[in-house]
């Protein structure tokens, strides 16, 4: 089954959609990474990612739906999560033709409910390992006194370089201009479901589990 994990930054789409991957099987496609790999590749395109990016502002549709049909038209697995896209309403549709010319479907979109202030505190709060990916906060789960990654051992550590407040207000803000408008999206096509994000994690993978298991 392939699913949206729809939700502002730091709802905590990536901690759930790395969940799935380990325990189903499933495929994550997360823009987000594939922009950050962009970035790092030194051409003309990364360097106008790596901008738009760190200001926390969206990169355009063309770009990302490129991204995404190329994974789709490559990458086989036991599902796909959409993680970080689609963003706006224009890659929803552009979602649903690429699915339909493979041949499949959508199985829900999982709106997480997040509040904002939760979301300030968790991301400015917020590291990740350079190996695996395990998130980290400084206050409810810190990098462990050893400095080894509780799931891989790993000893690096990294945070992203658009979880300051700044930047943080921008994608805040972009988020309800572009991407808040999928909710109704999706309720309309009848796919929509909602978790509560701020749930114990859990008590999220519970809840995610139960949507698609009832999809
Ligand atoms: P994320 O890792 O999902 O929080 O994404 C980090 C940044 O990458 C965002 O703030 C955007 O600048 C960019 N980005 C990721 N996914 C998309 C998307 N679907 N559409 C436009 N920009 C995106």
């Amino acid at each position: 089954m392939n699913i949206i994990l729809l939700g502002p930054p730091g709802a905590g789409k990536g901690t759930q959609a790395r969940y799935l991957v380990e325990n189903r099987g499933m495929v994550q496609l997360s823009t987000g990474d594939m922009l950050r790999e962009a970035r790092t590749s030194g051409t003309e395109m990364g360097k106008i990612v790596a901008d738009v990016m760190d200001r926390g502002q969206l990169v355009t549709d063309e770009i990302v739906i490129g991204l995404i049909r190329e994974k789709l038209e490559t990458v086989k697995g036991a599902g796909f999560i959409f993680d970080g896209f689609p963003r706006t309403l224009g890659q929803a549709d552009a979602l649903a033709t690429l699915l339909a010319e493979e041949g499949q479907e959508l199985g829900a979109a999982i709106a997480m409910e997040v509040d904002d202030e939760a979301l300030v505190e968790r991301i400015t709060a917020r590291s990740t390992c350079g190996t695996c990916g395990e998130v980290y906060n400084d206050k409810t789960k810190p990098i462990p006194a050893d400095g080894k990654c509780t799931n891989c051992g790993g000893t690096e550590f990294k945070r992203r370089a658009d979880d300051n407040e700044e930047s943080l207000k921008t994608r805040l803000m972009e988020y309800y201009k572009k991407t808040s408008p999928l909710i109704g999206y999706y309720y309309a096509k009848g796919l929509l479901a909602t978790v509560d994000g701020l749930a114990d994690m859990a008590a999220v993978r519970a809840a995610i589990a139960k949507v698609m298991d009832e999809a």
